[in-house]
């Protein structure tokens, strides 16, 4: 506590001399420990003390944030960030409430035969001002709210309701891919919650979103995947080749199906040392027997190269968007991308 007299210059100044005191090794019973310390700094502009404390906890939540070891001033930016952080917490509740989230789906063909193998379910916010709202919009607070394992859940619950439909009607669509959070996987009552929905055997799959975890050794979320599968429910590795997933966790997770992130997909067209690549991977899945599914096809051209090189299943804009449930009805009702193809 600094009663007066340092302006930010000043107090940045005495943050990094702590920062570098407390870096200083400190002998303990002939042991060296090292410690660290962050730091966040707000000053009395105007606000009482109990919410001068909340601005500086703050404010050392944001340093913790951005690598620990510094300092970080509460500032008007930060005030408003979180302010905004709060309205879309309170909007995402209040609309799930209101049954805003809904369920787009888009088709997955086999790279050889072009029919529908399955289709990824996605989730979309139907919000009342801003319009039919994409993840990227909401799925980030979501998660620092701790509500996007209730996402997945009504995605599922929407998901699997228009499969019955589907099959009623004779539509032919063998499966449904839903996307798991990995808070989701943390979830101990997960499968219970499954257990009481009877998916049928092999009409389900979970894509795991995040894989930073499947090289962590955590019990739940193996003993979580282990049943999953029990469960007759396919796992499936979303976005492989950017994210966490490596070929150590491949062999321990024994996934039923590996999706190439599209980042690694669009340029297979242009460079020959990117389709190598995608070439690699597919080679992969195909030695340990899992299968491959390319998302982002967007051009016949790409299709045609990664029919070429063995991928199994394609994804992408080149034979159908995401779409709403009625939508997707009419369309693979049509039959039109073999018209396209
Ligand atoms: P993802 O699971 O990798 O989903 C594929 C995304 O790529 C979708 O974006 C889809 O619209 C887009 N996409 C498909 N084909 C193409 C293409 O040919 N070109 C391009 N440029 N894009 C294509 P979307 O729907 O915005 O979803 C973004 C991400 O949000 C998803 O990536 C997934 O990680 C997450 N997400 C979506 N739904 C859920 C959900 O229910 N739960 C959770 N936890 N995450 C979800
Ligand atoms: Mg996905
Ligand atoms: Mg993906």
């Amino acid at each position: 506590m600094l009663s007066h007299g340092r302006d930010d210059k000043g107090l940045a100044a005495l943050a990094d001399h702590i920062i570098d005191a407390m870096r200083q090794p400190v002998d303990y019973l002939g042991h060296q420990c090292r410690f660290g310390v962050s730091i966040g700094i707000a000053a009395n502009s105007g606000v009482d003390a109990k919410q001068l404390l909340v601005n500086t906890d703050l404010a050392l939540y944001r340093a913790k944030g951005r690598g620990r070891n510094r300092y970080e001033f509460f500032n008007e930016e930060l005030q408003s960030e979180i302010v905004r952080t709060k309205q879309t917490a309170d909007e995402i509740l209040g609309g799930l409430e209101r049954n805003e989230f809904v369920v787009y789906y888009q088709p997955q063909f086999d790279a050889r035969t072009l029919e529908i193998v399955g289709v990824e379910a996605l989730s979309r916010w139907d919000h009342p001002q801003r319009g039919m709202l994409t993840p990227d919009a909401y799925i980030k607070v979501a998660e620092e709210l701790n509500v996007v394992a209730l996402i997945d859940r009504t995605v599922l619950t929407q998901a699997l309701d228009s499969f019955e439909r589907w099959s009623r009607s004779h539509l032919n669509i063998p499966r449904v891919s839903v996307n798991v959070s990995a808070r989701r996987l943390e979830d101990k009552d997960l499968i219970k919650g499954l257990r009481k929905l009877a998916i049928k055997k092999g009409t389900v799959s979970f894509e795991l979103v995040e894989s930073i975890f499947l090289d962590e050794n955590d019990e739940l979320v193996t003993w979580n995947i282990e049943h999953i599968k029990g469960l007759g429910i396919d796992i499936e590795i979303d976005d492989f080749g950017t994210g966490h997933a490596s070929i150590v966790s491949l062999l321990k997770l024994r996934p039923r199906r590996l999706k190439i992130d599209r980042q690694l997909v669009t340029p297979i067209t242009s460079s020959t040392a990117q389709r190598q690549l995608v070439s690699s991977i597919i080679d992969i899945g195909k030695s340990l027997g899992i299968e491959v599914i390319a998302e982002g096809v967007e051009t016949m051209e790409h299709a045609q190269i990664l029919k070429e090189l063995g991928c199994d299943i394609l994804q992408g804009f080149l034979f159908g968007y995401p779409m709403d449930a009625k939508a997707f009805k009419t369309f693979a009702q049509s039959r039109k991308w073999l018209a396209a193809s």
